[in-house]
């Protein structure tokens, strides 16, 4: 079935669905319009099938990633934690110096060894030993982690983000999130101060494969371009829109191939217009594009 057919559509209010009529000499009260389903609706109805042009593009140019758990899910938070504003390649020596520094002996946690989304990817090794991580002086923390860059903020958030766990848990596994729904998931991973939309996301897509769509600023960038999320979407409005605009089992590679195509070609500077998959319906080369 191709994505057109399995798409869902945006139906109009069926006639007579709009409830009772307000009594003679009361005035109805107008309910605010929810944006994200506005502009949903805006898109479908102004640039059908955009968003299946995206998906289909990107895929004839990067192919379909599938989903294989590479993580735990704790590891998977302190990496994505490591590589905010940084290089994931240097993250991921952070990570390396994190096993080394605090070693724990789980091999039923072993981390699957493979070629990283934005990295190198992991060597073999198991996860860190957690509670050693939470307990080290937070100056130690911060020369483990120095290679991964900005140590200082990002040595404060692993030891919050662990301790949160901890409390809330009484040890430092985020199995438990996998029996969620992926927004009970998220908002849980999101109470804890310091881990935004998109880390929650990332942890929950990557280490669960649960539906969500974790936008960087690759994503971000391409999607604005392209026309995708309104212009003057937050960081956080833009997750909220791809949530409505795509199928649950569109998210993964979605999220992938568009991070791909940012890196590649579509770039902050110079954009290779020319080898676009995208270009015929790209409001950034064509304002008026379909
Ligand atoms: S046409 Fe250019 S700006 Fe538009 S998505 Fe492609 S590379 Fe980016």
């Amino acid at each position: 079935m191709t994505l057109i057919a399995r798409r869902r559509r945006v139906r109009p209010a069926a006639a007579g669905a709009a409830g009772p009529k307000p009594r003679a000499g009361t005035k109805r009260r107008r309910r605010k319009p929810d944006p994200i389903k506005a502009w949903v609706k805006r898109l479908d109805r102004t640039r059908p099938g955009l968003v299946t042009f995206v998906l289909e593009g990107l895929a004839d140019r990067y192919g379909h990633p599938s989903w294989d758990r590479r993580l735990d899910p704790t590891s998977e938070l302190v990496l994505t934690i490591l590589t905010q504003n940084s290089a994931d390649v240097n993250a991921e020596h952070a990570f390396v110096a994190l096993r080394a520094a605090y070693p724990s002996d789980r091999p039923s946690e072993h981390h699957i060894p493979g070629p990283g989304w934005g990295g190198a990817g992991l060597p073999d090794g198991v996860p860190p030993d957690w509670a050693l991580v939470d307990a080290a002086p937070l100056e130690e923390l911060v020369e483990v982690i120095r290679p991964g860059g900005l140590p200082n903020g990002k040595a404060k958030g692993i030891k919050a983000a662990l301790r949160a766990i901890h409390e809330a848990r009484g040890d430092y596994s985020l199995e438990f999130l996998g029996e969620m729904t992926a927004l009970e998931a998220r908002n849980w991973l999101t109470a804890i101060n310091g881990v935004g939309v998109k880390t929650a996301s990332v942890v929950l897509l990557f280490s669960f494969g649960l539906p969500l769509m974790p936008v960087d600023r690759h994503v971000e960038r391409v999607a604005l371009r392209v026309g995708l999320i309104p212009p003057k979407a937050t960081a956080d409005e833009a997750h909220e829109v791809f949530l409505a605009l795509l199928e649950p089992d569109e998210m993964l590679e979605a999220h992938v191939n568009l991070i791909q195509h940012g890196r590649s070609i579509c770039h902050a500077r110079n954009p290779a217009h020319e080898l676009c998959p995208l270009i015929d319906r790209c409001r950034f080369v064509n304002p008026k594009a379909p």
